[in-house]
């Protein structure tokens, strides 16, 4: 399979602090990759490079065999990469159709543009709502569509994010530890919506702290530890790795 994405001899410093160093793995396309390691080894500083919240000090990102590293996140946007963030950012009084129709407003769109769709406005934003309701409801919750983001659970509110990242119709999905807070019941039906994803052929990069659901739902699990790669391959390889159990257990 060729790779969606790949990181190339990558390093992020802070200061004295090498947050990531000569970290080089590939994410074939269609593939759910897992990003794991203890508390500070780097796996937040990836996803921001790789979604254009930060730049790497050295190394190479090519998305679809394209340099793609230091570039704005609205650009890889538009590329075709999305992400969830660690913590939740979703309008409390809007309603979770709103939510997600706010990602789905155009920002090309200048005045003019406004101005020449006035008259369509309220077809075009009938529209919206709609596909935002699809987003919904392909998470598994457009049930919820009119009940306003605070109002729902944190598993349903994770889903709004994750509809949201999805409203720019992305071929490489970021998720940032999506269960975190999640009660079993909620870690279950995740693992079910990241295998649908998978099955859509969105190719999925998963942090996550949560070992059942990164075993369960990944193809392949690189193991970060103080800004460097330990170990990569499949689960059940990761998981019996002794640089990994000694990473764990040292943490
Ligand atoms: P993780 O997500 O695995 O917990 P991070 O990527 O957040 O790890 O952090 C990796 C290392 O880089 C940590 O030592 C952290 O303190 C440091 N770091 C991360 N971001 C910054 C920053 N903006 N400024 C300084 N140090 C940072």
């Amino acid at each position: 399979m060729s790779a969606l994405l790949e990181i190339r001899r990558v390093a992020r410093q802070f200061g004295g602090v090498a947050a990531l160093a000569d970290v080089s793995f590939r994410v074939s396309a269609g593939s759910v990759v897992g990003v794991i390691g203890p508390n500070g080894s780097g796996k937040t500083t990836l996803m921001n490079i790789v979604s254009g919240v930060d730049a790497p000090s050295a190394g190479v990102v090519l998305f679809d065999e394209d340099p793609v590293q230091g570039r704005a996140a609205h650009a890889l946007t538009r590329l075709g990469i999305a992400r969830t963030f660690q913590h939740i950012r979703l309008v409390p009084h809007l309603t979770a159709a709103q939510n997600v129709a706010l990602a789905l407003h155009d920002p090309e769109a200048g005045l003019a543009d406004i101005l020449l769709r006035l008259p369509r406005l309220r077809r075009i934003e009938r529209q919206r709502h709609e596909r935002a309701v699809a987003l919904l409801d392909r998470v598994c919750i457009g049930a919820r569509a009119a009940s306003p983001a605070g109002d729902l659970s944190y598993g349903d509110r994770r889903r709004v994010e994750i509809a949201r990242a999805l409203a720019s119709g992305p071929r490489l999905l970021l998720l940032d530890e999506p269960a975190a807070g999640m009660n079993h019941t909620e870690k279950r039906a995740l693992r079910g919506l990241i295998a649908g994803l998978r099955r859509d052929g969105i190719t999925v990069v998963l942090v996550e702290h949560d070992m059942d659901l990164v075993m369960g739902v990944c193809d392949e699990i690189q193991v970060l530890n103080q800004g460097r790669l330990i170990a990569s391959g499949a689960p059940r390889a990761v998981r019996n790795d002794p640089r990994v159990i000694e990473a764990y257990l040292g943490a």
